[in-house]
């Protein structure tokens, strides 16, 4: 087991634009403000999104494009530093007309409706992506 204990340095929340992209605004923002740690949760609505899951046994990526409004019931993430720069994790869950629910990971090309998202930075060491031999993803290490 691999674990950090952290204090809460800062607490944004903030607003995204109609028909910015999720992640890549996500991105941009902890990016620019130097985020290294910290934990992600969003709530709002989307026109389309791109989520996906990963093939453990192929140990690659699969994504799907739903393009229909849906509300995004939850999404939550955490960033760390990956390729030597903030990269945000987020998984969500989306509901669409009949309530019915999809869910996964988080991909470039989903876009918002109307998006409130509550980012908090954690102060301490910054939790560094490495490539893992068994799942072949960028894990903490
Ligand atoms: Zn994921």
């Amino acid at each position: 087991m691999l674990f950090d204990k952290s204090k809460v340095k800062k607490v944004y929340m903030g607003r995204l634009e109609n028909q910015d992209d999720l992640l890549e605004k996500i991105s941009e923002f902890i990016n620019k403000k130097k985020i290294k740690k910290g934990f992600i949760s969003i709530v709002g609505a989307v026109s389309e999104a791109t989520i996906g899951y990963y093939d453990q046994i192929k140990k690659e990526y699969k994504s799907k494009t739903i393009k229909k409004s849906m509300e995004i019931v939850s999404a939550t993430g955490n960033i760390s530093i990956n390729n030597n720069e903030p990269f945000p994790h987020i998984h969500i869950v989306l509901a669409d007309k009949t309530l019915n629910t999809v869910a996964g990971h988080l991909f470039p090309g989903t876009k918002i409706f109307a998006a409130e998202f509550t980012i908090i930075e954690f102060t301490g060491k910054d939790l560094i992506r490495k490539p893992d031999a068994i799942t072949k993803l960028n894990l903490w290490g």
